[in-house]
């Protein structure tokens, strides 16, 4: 186990069309992950061309996550804080699953079943929540 702790890397929402940096991958990012200057080095690995972000799809994000996880990296969503979002939308159920992804159910004035939005960083799911903009009831009759 490492004794002291290292930097967090920072997870936000890549710029609009950036492609995942996985190789052979040519899906739309949708994570940013920024790693801090590295001067670990009892690893043996040359950290000076590590590069210092990485965008990853959501198919390549959680593995990527896994993986930053297991080796002992903390990774911070500065995005946004889920219990911040959660204060927010007090009608919205917000929970993370067990591979960090994000959910928010949010209720839509009884017509409709709840609706699940989801993402991988607060911040993205904040946008779906705000675009639910749950409708007043006049504006779903027909
Ligand atoms: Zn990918």
């Amino acid at each position: 186990m490492p004794s002291s702790p290292r930097p967090a890397y920072q997870a936000t929402s890549p710029p609009a069309d950036t492609k995942c940096d996985m190789r052979g991958c040519c899906s739309v990012a949708n994570v940013r992950v920024i790693i801090p200057e590295s001067r670990f080095t009892a690893d043996g690995i040359d950290h000076s061309k590590d590069p210092s972000t990485f965008d990853a799809c959501e198919w390549h994000w959680p593995a990527m996550r896994d993986a930053c996880l297991r080796n002992g990296h903390r990774i911070v969503d500065i995005t946004g804080d889920i219990r911040q979002l959660s204060a927010e939308f007090p009608r919205c159920n917000i929970f993370t699953s067990d591979g960090g992804r994000l959910y928010a159910s949010a209720p839509l004035n009884g017509f409709a079943p709840d609706t699940t939005v989801d993402a991988w960083l607060a911040g993205q799911l904040r946008v779906q929540l705000e675009q639910l903009s749950v409708p007043a009831s006049s504006e779903r009759v027909p």
